[in-house]
Order: C-alpha cells, then structure tokens, then sequence
C-alpha cells in the first residue's frame, strides 16, 4: 500500500518538482561516538588524531571547492566557503583541544561537546537563518568525526545507480559539500532527496533549488518509514513524498513528468524568438543578476539585457570592502558578456537582511558590537540611506560603475528612494564621481542615465517629482508590497498576509507604470511579480512593457507574451484594478487564465 510523507516542498522553475526513483538511504548520521577518559600521557595522541582529522577535512573541502564547475550556482561556492570558515573557527578548532588537555576526554567526546555548546549558541538566536546554521556546523563536525572514526566522506559509499535509475536520497540532513558530491559523480542519477531537517531558509533548500533538484525537506523519521531500494515519488510542488505508489499514482505522475518535459522542450524553441504579444507590441525581458557570473545564463536564456544587478552581493560574507578596481572589473565582466545590451546596475542595497561583515564595517569606521539589526531593520539604514551615510562608499561605487559604461550599454539604479532629497542627493554624488573620472583622466559615458527604484509607497505617490529628476523607473515590487501592507517580508510568521494581489499594490504598481507612459519615462518590474506568468498579461494590461527576473523564468512568461493581445489584457487590468477584493482579483486572473487555455485548444 501506498505510504504518504508529508513536508517542506522545495522546487525551482528549472525542474517539474517531481522526480520518479529508488530510495536510497545514508548512512546514518549520528555516528557511534566513543566516549572515554584518557590518561594525560596520551593527551598529546588525542591533539593528535584532532589535528589529523581537521586536516583531512580540510583537504575534502578544498578538493571540492576546486572542483566546483565554472558554471555551478554562486551558492555551491559560498556553502563551500561557509564550512570551510566554521571547520577553522577557534571555536571548532582550538575549543576541543583545550577540552582534551583540561578534561582529560577523548578527541571525539571534547569534539561534540563542544558542537553542543556552538549549536546551544547559535539556536537561542531568534532567526530562522541563524538558526538553521547550526545545521551547518553539525555536519561539518559530523566529516571531523567520521574521519576520527577512520572512515570516508559520507557520500562515497552511495550504492551505484542501475541503468538510467534516479536515486532519491534519504537522508538525516545533507551537507551542501555531499550534495555537490554526488550531483558530479558520473555514476548517480540523483533524482532529488528527502531530509529529516531543515526549513525553506536552509543551505540544503537554496542549494536544491540552484542546483535544480527537487526535494522535501523536514520529513519527521523519514528514514525509518522508508526501506532501501522502495520506489519513491517526490512530489515537491504538494510536499509529499510517496512510498511504494500504486500503478494508477505512478503513471499519473509519470503523466505529469511527459507533459512538463515536453513543455521545457516547446519553451525552449522560444529562445530566439522575439518576445512580441499576438497583435505586435515588443515586451522587453531582462534578468535578474547576483553575480557577474550570471550574466551568461542571463543571456543563454535569451535575455534582452540585465534588468537589474544585485551589486551588494559583492559586498558581502567578506572582511574587506571591494575597492574601486575590482568592483569595475566586476561590472564591466557584465557589460562585456551582455556585449552591448543594456546592463542596469543597481547601487548597494545594504541594511535589512543584507549585512556587511563586521570587519568590513569598521573600515567603514563603525564602532565594533553597534548592532547590525536595529529594532526595525527593513525601515532603517538601508540602500541609498546606507550610501548617503557613507559618502566615499558610495561614490567608490559610482566611479565604478560610471567606469564600466565605458565597455557596454550601463546604466545606474538607485534603490529604495522615498525623498525628492534623496534624489537630488545621489545625483550630486553622481556629478561628482565624474568630476573625479574626468580629474583622473579616466573614461565614462557621461550620459549613462541613472534611474530610480519604486519601491516605498511614498515614491510611488510622488511619481511627478520623482519621473522630473530621473531617466527611468524601476518597480521593485518585492519591497513595494512590503512597505505598503507593512509586513517584513523576511518574517516567515506573517509570510501569509504578503500578497501581491492586494488592490493597494496593484493600484500603486498601475499609476507608477501610468504615469511612466505619459511622461515616456521607461519603467520596469524588477520585482518577483514580473517573474510570474500568471502576471504577465495583467501587467501588460497596466502597460508595462519591460519586465526583468530571474532568467530561469524568462522564457515562460515569454511564452506568456506571445499569448497575449494588448485588447485582451487592457479588458483583464481594467477587471482587476475595479475589484477591491484580493479573493475576487484571484477568481478574475483564474478564469482568464482558463479562457487563454481553452483558446490555445481550438
Ligand atoms: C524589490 O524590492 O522588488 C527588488 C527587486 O529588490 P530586492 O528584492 O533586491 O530588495
Ligand atoms: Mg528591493
């Protein structure tokens, strides 16, 4: 009989969120641990058998950093990184020995005493984040145990998949250095995998999603309802795991993988195509970038340019800040690959959830211990506030940038803005930065425009002073529905009230696109709005003809636009910008939704 697994759906639009394959469970992760005292003489042998197993994991990281393709995910690397940091922090490192000498234990014993005390700590942070962390150093000190107890890296006894067989692993937990493992060996089809931990925030769920698997996370005793070698469906858009499905669930599912890959295969067919609605209007679609190196599966994905870079991603998980040069050679990487397409790149977004180290802040000249959350960080110094605060940051970065527009077609967004001052303000500091270029004899496009952000209510409401000032517009949705339903959007306990149907967002997302047209002031959604295809008409509808997201999106809401006719979507906002009721918007986008279906039948 079939047997149904509940938990935490993860899934990203680069798979169909099923996966189809035999269970294979890991070995256990709590490893037997020796516990026993030790005579001072053999103090020094236990320091010594720490230090050898420290080594030797730090030997199995490197060798996977390394071997970390050119093209993984930013993530991969970072993870990589993050063990690697907490393998020779002091207290990991240093912490144990001091517990052999003093306490006279065994490495083991001292090592997970001391992994008790570092996840103690970091579990009484009040943050989802922070403490899904701890799950990190666990099973960072899980490869110092295993290798104390003479063994191998979990992943290398991983049974060998049979011909073309998708494993779905079982697993406790899975480290992002295992993950990568077995995502590269030539022998294991990973299908996708089911954990007993964590959460919709952790490594293992933002690696699974970069990494294109699907997974179900946070399964209770996950490894004791499923036996080796079961057949397992993951279905991670329901969060479920199915055990031993009958025929009529197994085909169905099998059902659903044919149609969704055939549907990849008919989307991809739109790469080359120009993203133009049924009756001509050409919709321009960019992407989302994080990293320079994202800038060529921007354009793989067959991007009009870069919509907007994320430039404060340089900026952090790192004690130093990134000077003048390599912030250029980081830019102008983009514009060269995006090879004459616009490029906007957006200046630090930091505060809020994106927090620079505390060594990079106090080259800042920012007092060590001043909190980096204040009590409302998402209403605090964040963004332009944060730049306007540190002025050589900020035109550092201006010069920078200004200096990249010499390679490609760039142009300056500055996020966050609520004043007309704070407009007047960046644009100063804009003048100046190509004073400095100029006194330097170095080359800019001098006329690279510089843009906005909408993304306060208070912006949006002041659209007349803020379009006289700027070149373009550019709606940032995510945080535009945060401010205006007052709901942190980092706040997994009010996650359910962030909607993006709400009448005031779309009404403020209208007049914002409105008055751009009237003004022929381009405005863009750069926002998570503009990634979804049940979006795109509507949107269009409004009169948006840029939109820009992540470029694993692109070419389905593509597919979108070339469904749409300008008349059809014009009727659909008017529809819904009339109804006051999310539930009504909801039922209105759903039935056209319907009609687009059964008209692309006939
Ligand atoms: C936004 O707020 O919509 C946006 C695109 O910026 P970020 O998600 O980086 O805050
Ligand atoms: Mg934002």
């Amino acid at each position: 009989m079939t047997r149904e697994l509940v938990g935490i759906g993860v899934r990203s639009a680069a798979n169909a969120g099923i996966a189809i394959g035999r269970a294979h469970l890991l070995a256990p992760s709590e490893l037997d641990i020796r516990q026993y005292t030790i005579e001072r003489r053999d103090v020094l042998h236990e320091v010594a058998r720490l230090n050898n197993a420290f080594s030797l994991v730090r030997s199995e990281l490197d060798e996977l950093r390394e071997d970390v393709a050119p093209g993984a995910p930013n993530e991969v690397g970072a993870f990589l990184d993050l063990h690697r940091m907490i393998l020779d922090d002091p207290l990991l490192a240093d912490a144990p020995r001091d517990l052999v000498r003093t306490r006279l234990i065994n490495a083991e014993w001292a090592l997970t005493i001391q992994l008790e005390e570092v996840c103690r700590q970091f579990e009484s942070i009040e943050d989802d984040y922070f403490r899904e962390r701890s799950e990190d150093v666990r099973q960072v000190v899980e490869r110092v145990l295993r290798r104390l107890a003479g063994g191998k890296p979990a992943t290398a006894v991983v049974r060998k998949a049979s011909d073309g067989e998708r494993l779905i692993l079982i697993a406790r937990d899975l480290a992002p250095a295992d993950m990568l493992h077995l995502k590269h060996r030539d022998d294991v089809v990973l299908g996708g995998f089911v954990t007993e931990l964590g959460g919709p925030t952790s490594h293992t769920a933002i690696l699974a999603r970069s990494l294109g698997l699907p997974a179900v996370l946070g399964v209770p005793a996950a490894r004791e309802k499923v036996i080796e070698g079961d057949l397992v469906v993951l279905d991670a858009e329901a969060g479920r795991v199915l055990v031993n499905p009958d025929a009529g669930e197994l085909a169905a599912f099998r059902e659903r993988l044919r149609v969704d890959a055939e549907h990849r295969a008919e989307l991809r067919r739109l790469k080359g195509k120009i993203a133009r609605t049924r009756d001509g209007i050409a919709i321009e679609l960019c992407a989302n970038i994080e990293a320079p190196e994202d800038a060529r599966e921007a354009l793989d994905a067959g991007a009009d340019g870069i919509g907007l870079y994320r430039t404060e991603f340089l900026f952090m998980n790192r004690d130093d800040l990134p000077d003048e040069d390599e912030q250029y050679e980081a830019y102008a990487k983009v514009a060269r690959v995006m090879k004459g397409k616009p490029v906007v790149i957006r200046t630090l977004d930091i505060g809020a959830d994106k927090v620079l180290n505390e060594t990079a802040r106090a080259s800042l000249g920012i007092a060590a211990g001043t909190p980096t959350v204040e009590s409302n960080p998402a209403l605090g110094l964040r963004a332009i506030r944060y730049c306007l605060a540190y002025p050589e940051l900020f035109l550092t970065q201006l010069r920078a940038i200004l200096r990249a527009s010499s390679v490609g077609t760039v142009r300056i967004l500055v996020p966050m803005l609520a004043h007309v001052h704070e407009i007047d303000q960046a644009l100063a500091f804009v003048a100046r930065a190509k004073e400095q270029l100029k006194e330097k004899r170095q080359k800019f496009d001098a006329r690279a425009p510089v843009g906005g952000m909408i993304e306060v209510p208070g912006a949006a409401l002041s659209l007349p002073s803020f379009i006289q000032r700027l070149k373009f517009l550019s709606l940032g949705t995510n945080d535009l529905i945060q401010y205006t339903l007052a709901i942190d959007r980092a706040d997994s306990s009010v996650a359910h009230l962030y909607d993006h149907l709400h009448p005031a967002v779309l009404k403020l997302v209208a007049q914002t696109i409105r008055a751009g047209e009237r003004s022929r002031t381009p405005v863009s959604v750069c926002g998570e709005m503009a990634g979804e295809c049940d979006l795109t008409g509507l949107l269009i509808g409004m009169g948006l003809r840029q939109f820009s997201m992540h470029p694993s999106q692109i070419l389905a809401v593509k597919e979108r636009v070339l469904d749409t006719s300008r008349r059809s979507a014009i009727q659909l906002a008017s529809r819904v910008l009339r109804a006051a009721d999310p539930v009504v918007i909801r039922a209105v986008l759903e039935r056209a939704s319907l009609e687009r279906v059964a008209a692309r039948a006939h």
